[in-house]
């Protein structure tokens, strides 16, 4: 999944539940590998026009996907990868594309155009799966279920900076997790969570900057083509599961502060922190008592 994993799991069975957390981690991995030919998202990339059968994981994967997509009207866009790799975020040769060319691609973007039917995928010619949106989250989930059955009631899963946090501290307290300054890359606070996945976006990790001096980021508007501009520079999630997590800080990162705030008002599963450009920090109202502000940030707005 091309990020740093880390794992830790309390009790008498935790060797075991990480050790089956790992295997399972790795089986998830060579399902949903892009470059990988032997995963089921290569197949489905390459079957030219067919459908392709593949693993009950990977077809509740795309399902999840596809349902996401249309919740949020479109910000999540599991098709983009056509896009994506014309901006060269996919081989990290960055470039800025033409408008022509982002036009044309488009042409083989749309998620209403993937069929799932059972456990066969299929794509028209030209068209590309890209679930790094979300599959780090999804895995968090399924990893997450592995160390429950395996015992462990304590346990927190770092994915990249998807956290799944299972149950409670041993000692009973909440997990304490630090957020990231967008600004500085150091901790904005601490957000204090028990049986919680928390997951973050941002244009700050994975940018680059064009000949023209401005800064492009791996998140992209499928409505336009290109990296989404839409006021935020961080989205953080917190919800029950890390799927759901995943999704939304990609997608809400796209809709910007208002639309984002619309769609909690419609989807209230789920708690947020956004933090804008001018370095306003805005959250809901199930999460203020879990943040606390680091004193020293005292100058920016809540
Ligand atoms: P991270 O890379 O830290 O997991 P995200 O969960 O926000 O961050 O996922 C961003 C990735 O999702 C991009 O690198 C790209 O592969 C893909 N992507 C970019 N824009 C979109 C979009 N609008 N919808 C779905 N996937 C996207
Ligand atoms: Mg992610
Ligand atoms: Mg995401």
């Amino acid at each position: 999944m091309d990020t740093y994993i880390t794992m830790t799991a309390y009790g008498r069975d935790a060797e075991t539940a990480l050790t089956e957390a790992a295997d399972k981690l790795a089986a998830l991995e060579q399902l949903w590998s892009v470059t990988d030919p032997n995963s089921d998202i290569y197949a489905v990339n390459h079957g030219e026009g067919h459908p392709i059968r593949v693993s009950e994981e990977t077809s509740e994967l795309v399902s999840f996907a596809l349902q996401m997509a249309e919740e949020t009207n479109g910000a999540l866009e599991p098709t983009i990868y056509p896009v994506l790799s014309a901006w060269g975020f996919t081989t990290e040769e960055h470039r800025v594309p033409s408008e022509t060319e982002i036009a044309e691609l488009l042409g083989n973007v749309g998620y209403e155009r993937v069929r799932l039917e059972g456990d066969t995928v299929q794509l028209d010619n030209g068209m590309m799966l890209d679930l790094g949106a979300i599959g780090k989250g999804y895995a968090g989930d399924l990893v997450a279920q592995v160390v429950q059955e395996n015992g462990s009631t304590s346990a927190l899963l770092n994915f990249g900076g998807n956290i799944q946090a299972i149950g409670t501290k041993p000692d009973g307290s909440r997990w304490r997790l630090g957020l990231r300054d967008p600004f500085t890359g150091g901790t904005l606070g601490v957000l204090e969570i028990s049986n919680m996945a928390v997951v973050t976006s941002g244009n700050y990790e994975r940018y680059f900057i064009g000949e023209d001096g401005k800064q492009y980021g791996h998140i992209i508007d499928p409505a336009t083509g290109y990296p989404a501009e839409s006021g935020l520079v961080s989205v953080t999630i917190v919800a029950g599961e890390g799927r759901l997590c995943d999704a939304l800080s990609t997608s809400l990162f796209v809709m910007g502060l208002d639309k984002a705030a619309e769609y909690w008002k419609q989807h209230p599963d789920f708690e947020m922190i956004l933090i804008t450009e001018d370095g306003e920090i805005d959250l809901t109202e199930g999460i203020a008592d879990a943040f606390t502000l680091d004193s020293y940030h005292s100058n920016m707005r809540v």
